[in-house]
């Protein structure tokens, strides 16, 4: 019978954790609403918003300017949850990667990259990935699931607080004053979640960040970045990859819903908003598929608007890639990379290839990994043999048209 109320409170217990409202997942503005609905002034949800995310508060007994009355209501009601560590591993050059558990077998990655004038995290935005490109690792693994907003901002409450105190930082300095939104995922096919959580970066009250200092990267989802430009724009990087649609159809599947033209017309628009006035393409450098100098001219007719899209003034950031087995494919030779990036540069893009951090713990872009549960069968797609490196051809337009697969 002991055991029987004992398995009882512990299911109660339970129940009323899960019913608890996660105050991670609201911005100000939510956090305003709920404060309303307990009956409370709108400034009290300012205050408890600067508790939480400027002073990593996590237990309202601590938060001593709220009243006693509210303290009371906040925990029967509400709590700060944030994300079970599973791992942490630090490289040898200062970045450090955490493997957060989300639950039902799946775990995300977030990376703290130190730098000398600044400190950026890098955040994941899904459990797995669905767009499915073929040389990231996330993306072999599949799709499991969203974040939510409170996952996603779990990442950065955590690793702020924690490396304040790691770092013995004074009262005033924050370790992390960059984000990018570069970790496990498509940020924009979470876009719901997403822009809260981005709000919580920018407003003064979180974590104060520039809106040039928070970046999204995205493989290309057109609509969705017609909607952040109105929404919140903050600085937009653009996963490129190659320089036409037919190789670019096979690097990264979403080319054949949101082909390039279309793409690169969704920059443009995005520029009128954008704090920067310029985007940042992402080129991931894969030996003899995407670094031929005959791409890196069609890169540069493509960028200025001589292959018939819009031009659209932007960096060129070109990644080594990282390799991992089951992608079959292989890392640029640095002459290579380096030739390709001299096209560029002699065209006036301004180019930068990417210094790859954190290696040594699987932490550089494209090798995070986490832990998920495919629910999509992404991994029986990627693993047919049909893939084709070697440079498309150019198609005529007709084909291309007639080739695209809807959806
Ligand atoms: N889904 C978003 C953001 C996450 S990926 C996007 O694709 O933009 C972040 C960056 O890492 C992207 O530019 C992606 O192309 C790059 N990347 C993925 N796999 C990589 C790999 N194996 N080596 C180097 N870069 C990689
Ligand atoms: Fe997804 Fe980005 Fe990886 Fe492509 S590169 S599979 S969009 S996380």
């Amino acid at each position: 019978m002991a055991e029987l109320q004992s398995s009882n409170s512990t299911a109660a217990q339970a129940l009323s954790e899960a019913a608890r409202v996660n105050l991670l997942d609201f911005d100000l503005e939510g956090l305003t609403a709920f404060c309303e609905q307990l009956g409370e002034k709108r400034f009290r949800a300012t205050q408890l918003f600067r508790w939480i995310h400027q002073k990593g508060a996590a237990d309202f007994g601590q938060m001593s300017d709220l009243a006693r009355s509210l303290r009371d209501k906040l925990a029967t009601r509400a709590e700060v949850r944030g994300l079970k560590i599973t791992s942490e591993q630090a490289s040898a050059d200062g970045t450090i990667k955490w493997l957060f558990d989300v639950g039902n077998g799946d775990a995300v990655e977030a990376v703290f990259i130190p730098e000398a004038d600044r400190g950026t995290l890098c955040v994941s935005s899904q459990a797995g990935c669905a767009v499915g490109c073929r040389f990231c690792s996330t993306g072999h693994q599949g799709f499991s699931r969203n974040l939510s907003t409170g996952e996603i901002l779990a990442q950065l409450w955590f690793a702020e607080h924690h490396l304040r105190e790691r770092l013995k930082l004074q009262p005033g300095e924050r370790a992390i004053d960059n984000v990018v939104m570069m970790g496990m995922g498509e940020p924009l096919q979470n876009y719901g979640a997403l822009v809260p959580a981005l709000r919580v970066m920018l407003d003064d009250h979180g974590y104060g960040l520039s809106r040039r200092r928070v970046t999204v990267s995205t493989s290309g989802v057109v609509p969705m970045m017609d909607r952040l430009r109105v929404d919140c724009p903050v600085a937009l990087a653009v996963s490129l990859h190659a320089p036409e649609d037919g190789l670019r159809d096979q690097l990264v599947p979403l080319n054949r819903k949101y082909p390039l033209a279309e793409l690169m017309a969704a920059c443009g628009r995005y520029l009128e908003a954008a704090p920067r006035d310029f985007i940042t393409f992402e080129y991931c450098m894969l030996d003899g598929a995407n670094d031929s100098p005959e791409q890196a001219r069609q890169l540069v007719r493509l960028v200025t608007g001589r292959a018939g899209t819009p031009a659209v003034p932007c960096k060129l950031n070109l990644i080594p890639f990282n390799p991992f087995p089951a992608s079959g494919l292989l890392r640029s030779p640095k002459e290579r990379v380096d030739a390709f990036a001299k096209v560029l540069m002699d065209a006036g893009i301004v180019t930068t290839v990417r210094r790859t951090r954190g290696d040594d713990i699987a932490a550089a872009c494209g090798q995070l990994a986490g832990e998920v549960q495919d629910r999509t069968r992404v991994t029986q797609r990627l693993t047919r043999p049909a893939i084709r490196i070697a440079p498309a051809p150019v198609q005529q337009e007709g084909d291309r048209l007639h080739g695209r697969r809807a959806g």
